[in-house]
């Protein structure tokens, strides 16, 4: 039974001096709510953690990545607690939230790049069924021009999205 999870200190012990507490959580496993005390350890790859006893090997831990998209794009992976991580971190340790920022910053760029080429997409799908149908060869030529143009703003983006997700990664 969780009490009071907002509750000042860590309750268990923790194995690294690096990390930085971010205060309690209330963390969903198999189905059962269970307590947890919060870190953010800083090191180069910066990990958070939910620690669910003092012993040591009993944690969850997501790398800053990992979690900075499941909090961008809320998807099947996305969990309140890593929600709740990211808050404290930018309340209790600044320092590190800059760097967790710019993974926030690069995951919502990629998912608009991801949002606009499946708006291409959509629309080249639209227009090859429209061309399919079509008898007038004018009106055909046109078309054609069009999905011509649609391709290449595709591979544009492609392009784009490709070199944002490996140039312009924080990592
Ligand atoms: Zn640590």
């Amino acid at each position: 039974m969780v009490k009071n999870p907002e509750v000042k200190g860590p309750q268990f012990e923790h194995d690294c001096d690096s990390c930085l507490f971010l205060g309690r959580g209330v963390y969903d496993r198999d189905e059962k709510k269970i307590s947890v005390d919060m870190y953010v350890c800083p090191g180069t790859s910066c990990t958070f953690i939910a620690r669910c006893s003092s012993d040591g090997p009993d944690y969850f831990s997501r790398d800053v990545s990992w979690i900075t998209k499941s909090f961008v794009t809320k998807d099947a992976s996305h969990s309140e607690i890593w929600e709740l991580a990211i808050k404290r971190c930018k309340e209790r340790a600044p320092e590190v939230y800059e760097k967790v920022e710019l993974f926030i910053e690069h995951h919502t760029l990629l998912k608009l790049m991801e949002k606009k080429e499946q708006r291409i997409q959509n629309k080249m799908k639209n227009l090859v069924a429209a061309i399919k149908e079509e008898t007038d060869e004018a009106k055909k030529a046109v078309l054609d021009t069009a999905l011509g143009n649609l391709l290449d703003a595709d591979t544009t983006l492609f392009s784009a999205k490709c070199f944002i997700e490996n140039d312009l990664s924080p990592f």
